[in-house]
């Protein structure tokens, strides 16, 4: 088999002395596979894996889908043993900078705007934070982004925070994955309150969707 597990997510649900645990791992898809062969293995169906991937469909190699795996815990046992077990202590690739409602999707919108980020709707003020490990290579004003910062990542990979209220961090800074690098707000070009959030790969603003764990993804 060769799928990559990087990274986990556990929710505990706590019943009457038996706890029941959804671990989610975030694998990167590898050549030759499928998803009923990634069913198979995580002990799940294609059908909960489309569920909670809307994406899977179309998604190319070194895309990351989340996997669930409903477990139960008795006694004492905790559920980041089992998370580990699943996850082989590896670390998440992606971690979304706020957790809100996607106002707006990456993508067409009508003929002629291509959105080159996903919006997430939040009030000013919120806390935003790195999706990945990075060094600061902007962190000011950028036009219709407004106060934003862009993140390399190396391999050709970057992230940008725009319309935020206030910038936590400087231009050569290292970051850590979910470290402070904003405060959220509404400058630049905005309809309202609302991080807008890009990933780059070689320049090119891609689908941060298909990069970030997709449960509990409320859309507007
Ligand atoms: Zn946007």
């Amino acid at each position: 088999m060769a799928f990559l597990t990087t990274g986990y997510f556990a929710v505990p649900v706590y019943s009457s002395g038996m706890r029941s645990v959804t671990c989610f791992s975030v694998v990167t898809v590898e050549p030759g596979q499928g998803l009923n062969d990634l069913a198979k293995k995580y002990g799940t169906t294609r059908d909960q894996i489309l569920k909670d991937n809307p994406q899977a469909n179309q998604l190319g190699l070194g895309a990351t889908l989340t996997i669930r795996e409903n477990t139960t815990l008795l006694g004492n046992s905790k559920p980041k043993e089992v998370s580990r077990e699943i996850s082989r202590g590896a670390v998440a690739s992606y971690h979304w900078p706020v957790w809100g409602r996607i106002s707006s999707d990456y993508g067409w919108r009508g003929y002629k705007n291509f959105h080159h980020g996903i919006d997430i709707a939040v009030p000013t003020g919120t806390t935003i934070s790195a999706a990945r490990q990075g060094k600061v290579i902007k962190a000011g004003w950028m036009g219709v982004y407004g106060l934003a910062v862009l993140i390399d990542h190396g391999n050709g990979i970057q992230t940008l925070y725009g319309h935020n209220d206030e910038l936590s961090v400087k231009v050569g800074e290292q970051v850590e994955m979910e470290e402070q690098i904003a405060i959220s707000g509404n400058t630049g070009n905005t309809t309202g309150p609302h991080l807008h959030f890009e990933i780059r790969k070689n320049g090119k603003a891609v689908d941060p969707s298909d990069f970030l764990p997709q449960y509990n993804v409320v859309r507007e």
